[in-house]
């Protein structure tokens, strides 16, 4: 089952990836979390990116095209895999289509005021990127692996604008490029976590 998980940023991608992949058994591959690794590595890619993540800008279709291939390559990925927060453009979906053969690209659709007050109100996980509503979760630790919850330098309001300004320029042509090529498959994310997750698991048990 090779599946991509296509939305605007705080749709809830993450939340309902780690679900489906813990059901499921297959690596969860966020190309986000995978730069703020490499961020916090401070390696010489990391650290050329941050510069674009802290503005709300894609880093490059090159950087992040090799980074998922290689990923691809590894052993964990022969059965199956989810692709979160990539591809987001179309030249990083066609480039994908010749390195791999996608079962399924699930849009989560969320309107962007309900992003903006989401992504203002979320906290992540520096060690596990579980993410939290701060008006649910007012603690000050993470409740799947007690790491430091954390405001990311991106959620700040002015940077959230223009990663939805971001989205519907370079991202949204996916919906139509996926939906051609009939791959594409739509929830509505703006419901709780639980009632996305059936959905989710709905669509997945047709495949
Ligand atoms: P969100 O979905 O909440 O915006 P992500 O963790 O998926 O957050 O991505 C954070 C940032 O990492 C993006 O704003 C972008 O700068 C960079 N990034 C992640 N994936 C890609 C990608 N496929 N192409 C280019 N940049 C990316
Ligand atoms: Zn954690």
């Amino acid at each position: 089952m090779n599946l991509v998980f296509l939305g605007p940023p705080g749709a809830g991608k993450g939340s309902q990836a780690a679900l489906v992949c813990e059901k499921y058994s297959i690596p969860h591959i966020s190309t986000g979390n995978m730069l703020r690794a490499a961020i916090a590595q401070k390696t010489s890619m990391g650290l050329a990116a941050k510069k674009n993540i802290d503005a709300g800008n894609l880093v490059p279709d090159d950087v992040v095209i090799e980074i998922v291939k290689q990923r691809l390559a590894e052993d964990d990925c022969k059965n199956g895999y989810l692709l979160d927060g990539f591809p987001r453009t179309i030249a990083q979906a066609q480039k994908l289509d010749e390195f791999a053969t996608l079962d399924l690209v699930i849009l989560v659709d969320v309107d962007d005021k309900s992003i903006i007050k989401r992504l203002s109100r979320r906290r992540t996980c520096v060690d596990c990127s579980s993410t939290y509503d701060i008006s649910k979760v007012p603690e000050d630790a993470c409740h799947s692996c007690g790491g430091r919850l954390v405001r990311r330098t991106d959620d700040s309001k002015e940077t959230i604008k223009n990663r939805l300004n971001v989205y519907h320029e370079l991202t949204s042509p996916l919906v139509t490029y996926y939906k051609d090529s009939g791959r594409l498959c739509k929830v509505d994310g703006k419901a709780t976590i639980e009632v996305v997750f059936s959905a989710v698991s709905e669509v997945l048990d047709t495949i």
